[in-house]
């Protein structure tokens, strides 16, 4: 037994050995990939619902890893926040989204994930002025998503920081609305221009009753306060005609697009009539 104790705890501090190399293995990977032009944005069409039509794309970051090939966001997302790498990835983002967008039609808007960790760096509004003049872009056509992680610490800066955004023009989505612990008191603090309903809240449209009503409180929490609505994750034609009948403005998910890289998302817009 004692023989069998050891042995489970040098397996566990080995796991535990592993997963810390793992982390620095990818945190110095992710150093090069930068410089050796390895990441990549997908874009990812929003409908709306009321006009049938796409209004814009969310860019996503894909790394094309040489030899473990394409990694999630979900796994280097975090080890870029806790090592600062966001930080000029990020940027990287930031003005590669807004010089994609200016090339597209001039009513279609790009909307870019920005971490928490971004806020902190003190420039983050003087960045996006630059990628917008470096770009031509207008300022309406840039929405930046952030999450509550943004307003937990820190927020009086972050407001502030909110508020110069939105009067360059810049619109302010919130990201994963409904996961944390005080969404709504968040809402309170900035005036938002757009909810995006969690995904897993759309995920159980059709076997949760719960679900529509929290999907339906949130779209009419929306309206008394002139905020648009943005399903994510819509995945099934029963799930579109439950957010449609509820009023969500718009749609994001697999049933419309996945993300795809530029050549291949922008076309959808010019198809979208053709159906
Ligand atoms: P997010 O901002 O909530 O992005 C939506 C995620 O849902 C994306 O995952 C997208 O591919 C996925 N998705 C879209 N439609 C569907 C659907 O119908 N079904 C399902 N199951 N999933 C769907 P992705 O691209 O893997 O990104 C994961 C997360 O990584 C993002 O979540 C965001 O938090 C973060 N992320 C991605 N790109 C960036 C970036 O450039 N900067 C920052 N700071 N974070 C990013
Ligand atoms: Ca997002
Ligand atoms: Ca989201
Ligand atoms: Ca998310």
């Amino acid at each position: 037994a004692k023989a069998d104790g050891r042995g489970t705890f040098r397996f566990f501090e080995s796991a535990m050995d592993k997963e810390v190399q793992n982390r620095r293995a990818l945190e110095l990977d992710m150093r090069e990939a930068m410089a050796a032009g390895e990441f990549e944005l997908h874009y990812q069409p929003l409908l709306d619902l009321a006009r049938d039509r796409i209004v814009g794309f969310e860019a996503l970051v894909r790394w094309n890893h040489p030899s473990r090939g394409t990694i999630s966001p979900g796994i280097f997302i975090p080890v870029a926040e806790d090592t600062g790498l966001i930080v000029p990835l990020g940027e990287w983002v930031l003005r590669e989204a807004c010089a994609e967008a200016a090339r597209w039609p001039a009513d279609v808007r790009v909307s870019v994930n920005v971490s928490a960790v971004q806020f902190r760096q003190r420039n983050l509004v003087q960045l996006v002025m630059s990628a917008l003049a470096s770009s031509g872009l207008a300022p309406g056509r840039l929405e930046l998503e952030i999450t509550e992680s943004v307003l937990m610490q820190e927020s009086e800066a972050s407001v502030r920081i909110l508020h110069q955004l939105r009067a360059l023009g810049v619109r302010i989505a919130m990201d994963d609305f409904g996961t944390g612990y005080s969404s709504l008191s968040y809402l309170r603090r900035f005036p938002f221009d757009k909810i995006k309903i969690d995904r897993s809240f759309v995920k159980e449209l059709s076997a949760n009753p719960e679900s529509t009503a929290i999907v339906r409180a949130i779209v009419s929490l929306g309206r008394s306060l002139g905020i648009s609505t943005t399903a994510e994750g819509v995945e099934t034609h029963e799930q579109l005609e439950i957010v449609r009948a509820e009023g969500c403005t718009e749609i994001q998910g697999y049933l419309l697009s996945p993300p795809r890289p530029a050549r291949d998302a922008v076309p959808l817009l010019f198809r979208q009539h053709r159906s």
